[in-house]
Parts: structure tokens; sequence; C-alpha cells
């Protein structure tokens, strides 16, 4: 890519920034949820036609773009963009004139600004269409939020490996970093999200004779305590392993005693194998803990995504480009892993591939919550770091490094 070339293209995202933040907008008003996201599929299908992109659409929902450049050769690069939004009554006053329109639903991920930020990459890379090499191919991915993952179903489907794709790069917004910065580090990056249930039979009664009934509720309490131990004191100090119980529920009233409660939680440890022993040692205290009650349990576990682990020479790459795109300073290594989880890691055990993430993290947007809180919100301009950086790394090819 050339200085030129470098120029116009920075100044094409000025120009095309206030069709970007009405994208983002008209997103984050219509969100669907994880596999429903048929309205946005249709709009991204539409736009990218209109653009002139091949569109596939291996899945219910999402699309997959291709455009070939007009530089013959064999380099195929895949972009990513996660299209779903979450179960979350939104709020905050920062979003006030595009707040969802949809009760119990937002974009509280950013993956609103992911998708505005690929379609914009679209556009831009039609534009410039002869100075890519080989072929680009974007992903529209549906359902990020939701197991078994948009991101496996679509890996998984042998599209992406018709395509010939070589290389796939993915963002994510980070509250943590100041819009026109990313941050980026090789190897381990997110965690291996597993999903539980944990359900404590016992034996209901009356609140007043406990000692005629079993209580799910004391042995609940009891699990909550004992389950952290689970990590403190079996697994590894040096393993990264975090064990959260995120919702509960029991009971009708403050006089009975319930016959069950039911718990669920998440583990997040960036391997298989430690995931496994949390699982089993997990399943022992439960069994013994109820059954020493005389009460019982049912335990599901739902493995979900492998951690997100970024390739060497990808990661080398993305940083390259980011550096001569935004200059030195505003590319941060990141140096201790993040254990929030990502369904993007599927793509990465077919294709090496990079995760990285794109600063949106502001005072006066309000961008200052964490992912999933329901004030989340990413300062739009990051936008025109993601763009740049996307296009970039399509345009870029090895002759100039
Ligand atoms: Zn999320
Ligand atoms: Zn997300």
């Amino acid at each position: 890519m050339t200085e030129t070339l470098e120029k116009e293209i920075t100044q094409r995202i000025e120009q095309i920034y206030p069709e970007l933040v009405q994208t983002r907008r008209k997103l984050h008003q219509e969100p669907e949820l994880s596999f429903y996201e048929f309205q946005t599929t249709s709009f991204l299908v539409e736009t990218l036609h209109g653009y002139g992109y091949e569109v596939h659409q291996p899945l219910e929902t999402g699309c997959i773009a291709v455009l070939k450049g007009g530089k013959k050769s064999d380099r195929v690069i895949a972009l990513r963009a996660d299209i779903d939004a979450l179960p979350i009554q939104e709020e905050g006053e920062h979003k006030s004139e595009f707040l969802s329109r949809r009760n119990g639903v937002a974009h509280c991920c950013g993956h609103d600004v992911h998708t505005s930020n690929l379609l914009g990459a679209a556009k831009i890379l039609k534009e410039y269409k002869d100075d890519i090499e080989g072929t680009v191919v974007l992903v529209f991915q549906p359902a990020e939020e939701k197991l078994p993952g948009g991101g496996r179903l679509l890996s998984e489907s042998g599209i992406l490996q018709k395509l010939g794709v070589q290389e796939i790069y993915g963002l994510h917004t980070s509250p943590y970093h100041q819009p026109g910065e990313v941050a980026v580090k090789s190897g381990p990056l997110m965690a291996r999200p597993d999903e539980f249930t944990i359900t404590v039979f016992g034996k209901g009664g009356h609140a007043a004779a406990p000692h005629m009934a079993v209580d799910p509720v004391v042995l609940s309490g009891q699990l909550i305590t004992l389950l952290q131990s689970v990590i403190t004191r079996h697994i590894n100090p040096t393993d990264p392993a975090v064990l959260t119980i995120g919702k509960i529920e029991g009971g009708s009233a403050h006089n009975v005693i319930p016959e069950k409660v039911e718990m669920k939680g998440t583990v997040r440890t960036f391997d298989r194998e430690v995931a496994e022993k949390i699982r089993m040692q997990m399943e022992q205290t439960i069994k013994a803990v109820t059954e020493a009650a005389g009460g019982s349990y049912d335990f599901n576990w739902d493995e979900g995504y492998p951690a997100v682990v970024n390739d060497a020479d990808t990661t080398e790459k993305m940083k390259r480009v980011a550096r001569r795109l935004i200059g030195v300073k505003q590319v941060t290594e990141i140096e201790d892993p993040v254990m929030a989880g990502e369904d993007f890691a599927f793509y990465q055990e077919h294709f090496p591939g990079t995760f990285f993430f794109l600063g949106s993290g502001s005072e006066e947007s309000g961008s200052v919550y964490s992912w999933h809180h329901p004030r989340y919100n990413a300062d739009e301009r990051a936008m025109k770091t993601g763009v740049l950086i996307l296009v970039g790394l399509a345009l870029d090819s090895s002759d100039d490094s």
C-alpha cells in the first residue's frame, strides 16, 4: 500500500464516516438475538449486493461477501464481524437518540459497531478493487453470543475452506482503550468459556420444620462457597481459571422450603484439560454435598468456545499494518489475556488468524462500562480506525513488507 493510497483511503473514511454512524445507529435501534438476525441479514445482503459483492448465505442468518481483487493472486484473506445482540434491557442517556426499539434486546457488546465497520470496509474495498491482490472474504457472522456459536457453524460449514481462506482477522470494541487505539497480543488472548447448570433437589416443607425437609437453599449456599475452592485448591495457580455463578433461582415464599434450586454459571480457562479437571471436581463436590444431606442433583456442562489464540505471523502483520496506518504509539501490546470468551476461536482452529481490540472507550460518549452492561456504549469514532485497519489488512500484500 503506497503512501498516496493510504492518504486517499484515510480521507475516504472521513467522507463516509456519517454513513458509518448512521448504519451503526440503525443496527443499534433494531437489535436481533443470536440466530434470529433476519432483518439485519436482509439489510446486509441488500447493501452488499448494492456495492457489487457476490454474497453467500451458508446459514439461516448472517452472510459472506466475496470480492476478487484486480491483481491476480492466490491470496485469500477473510475479515470477520459478528452481528448479533444480547437479551439485555438497555439503559443510558448517551445513547438516548438511538436506544434499542426492542424490549429486552440490545447491542450491549458493540456488535453493531463491528458490523457497520465491516460494511464500511466493504464499501471502500470495492472502490479500490484494482489495488487488491487476490480475494477478500467478508464474514458477517451470526450468533457470537450463543452456543454453539455462529463462528463454529461457519468454520465447520466448509464454505471458508472452499473459498480458500488463508488468514482471518477480527476485532472487538474495547472500553479499556481510547478511540484511535488498537490493542493486540500474540498467543492466548481470550479464555475458553464453558457453561454449567446445577440443579439441587431437596425435599420441600414448612420453613419452621427444616428437620422434616431437605433444604436445597442451604445446600446451594454451601455449594456457592465450596465451588470456589475447586479453583483455589485443585487447580495449579499458574493456570488461569475463574468460576462464576451468575444466576440462582429457587423458592416461592418466605415460609416455604422449596423442592429445588437452580444455579447457572460459567468457568473460564485457557486449556481444555484444566476445564475438564474443574468440571470433574465440581461434580464430585456437588454430589458429596447434596447426597450427604439426603438431596440429589443434576449437573449439566455445556462446552463453550475454545480459547482465542493469536497466530504469531498474522499478529505480526496486523501490528505492522496498524503501526503504519495509525502510528506506533496507538498500537498497544496487551500483556495479560482477558477471561471473556469469543467464538472467533473456532476460525483459528482452521486458519491462522488474529483477533484484536479496537479502542472505543471515552468519557464523552459514556463508553466507560464493561461489555454486556446495560449502559455499554462504544465511541463511534472507533470505526474510523476499525475501517482503516481492516482495509489496510486487505490491501496489504507481502511485497510491501
Ligand atoms: Zn458479548
Ligand atoms: Zn462481543
